[in-house]
């Protein structure tokens, strides 16, 4: 039994993930699977199915790598030997935006090898301009028209709903995540991964209400969690959980993320805009960047800000291994943070559960330099 009743329905909600969706599919729903949490899910949604990440799995990737690379990131890989292994088959299509050439050609390997799911790329610009603007725009309106062509139902209405649904809930996690940053948050870092996770393969109705009793218990708790030696983690998919509960258990606190499956999918809660299509292109341009946007200038002061507000002592980047928009990004924020005073590490993920002994080792010399 886990210590915060609240948290059970999120670990269940991860652990039996397919069969939930797949009693949705027996109830007449439509999921639409994505890769990048980039992609438009308040859209998806307001077009009438469910909008899921799809995930990956542990071990060899045997089926998939008769079809990619054993060089691609262990993420990509993994996720189509789970498709390839027939655990998405209540998927209805696969909505993703572009984000590095690894998930694009992924993306067109669903493409050719389930040839009765809708599989659509949205391009997102790399600048911030109003011209990027109208273009995103505009690869939004041809979204809307891919989804209703697959069945699904548009209206303005119906969108300003399902943004209102996703600002709320990443409201929620936002605060979460500034009160973790604060100290004052009563739950472990692999628990508020695991609430991430559930947010990912869930109802968001159903999200939100389990969201908001879990905040309702956590500010009944009066418990006060160990301390650690506060550190930020940086880098792409982190799924597992358990590698955050290594890294808390060698005294080390995880205050703050730059995580795709972190604080970087729910900031910002949401955006102004004319009309509700461009609140969600607008959303999207204010995102703080991921790697794979090519925005390294923006990027590294904000990640300067992250350890600053947070009190982290030193940083952990977890990249997938092969992850080259972060491993192209990496010299000059590692670099960066060097210029700071902030020691850092890098570690990489590749698809087995846990860290191998190597890297263990490592990341407690680090732990220990930074006084753990
Ligand atoms: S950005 Fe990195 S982790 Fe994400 S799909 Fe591309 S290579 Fe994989």
């Amino acid at each position: 039994m886990h210590p915060h009743a609240a948290m059970e329905p999120f670990l269940e909600a991860v652990q039996y993930r397919r069969q939930r969706l797949e009693g949705a599919v027996s109830r007449g729903e439509k999921v639409i699977g994505y890769f990048c949490t980039y992609t438009p899910v308040e859209l998806i949604h307001a077009c009438g199915f469910l909008p899921v990440r799809i995930w990956a799995r542990t071990g060899p990737a045997e089926k998939a790598c008769a079809q990619v690379p054993g060089f691609i990131c262990p993420y990509m890989q993994l996720s189509l030997e789970n498709a390839l292994s027939g655990e998405f088959l209540f998927l209805s299509g696969v909505v993703q935006a572009y984000t590095c050439d690894v998930a694009c050609g992924c993306v067109n390997i669903w493409k050719a090898t389930f040839p009765d799911l809708l599989v659509h790329s949205i391009p997102l610009p790399y600048n911030v301009s109003p011209e990027a603007g109208a273009y995103l725009r505009s690869c939004l309106e041809e979204t809307v028209e891919k989804l209703v062509s697959a069945g699904g139902t548009y209206s303005d209405e119906a969108l300003a709903e399902s943004l209102d649904l996703y600002g709320r809930i990443r409201g929620i996690l936002s605060a979460l995540h500034e009160q973790r940053a604060q100290g004052t948050l009563a739950m472990t870092s692999a628990d508020l991964n695991v609430v991430a996770q559930a947010f990912f393969a869930m109802d968001p109705v159903h999200y939100l209400m389990m969201l908001e009793r879990l905040v309702a218990d956590l500010n009944s708790c009066r418990s006060i969690l160990a301390p650690g030696i506060p550190v930020l983690v940086s880098g792409s998919v982190v799924e597992d959980a358990g590698i955050i509960s290594l890294v808390e258990a060698l005294g080390l606190r995880v205050a703050a993320d730059d995580l795709c499956t972190g604080l970087r999918a729910f900031t910002p809660a949401s955006a102004a805009g004319q009309n509700p299509l461009e609140q969600v292109g607008n959303r999207i341009m204010k995102r703080f960047p991921c790697p794979a946007r090519s925005r390294q200038s923006q990027r590294i002061p904000l990640v300067l800000d992250l350890v600053k507000s947070s009190g982290a002592q030193g940083v952990i980047f977890l990249f997938q291994k092969f992850c080259t928009p972060h491993l192209a990004d990496y010299p000059a924020v590692c670099g960066a943070l060097k210029d700071a005073g902030i020691p850092s590490i890098l570690l990489e993920l590749d698809g087995n559960a846990g860290m191998e002994a190597q890297a263990l080792t490592r990341l407690e010399t680090f732990a220990g330099m930074v006084g753990a």
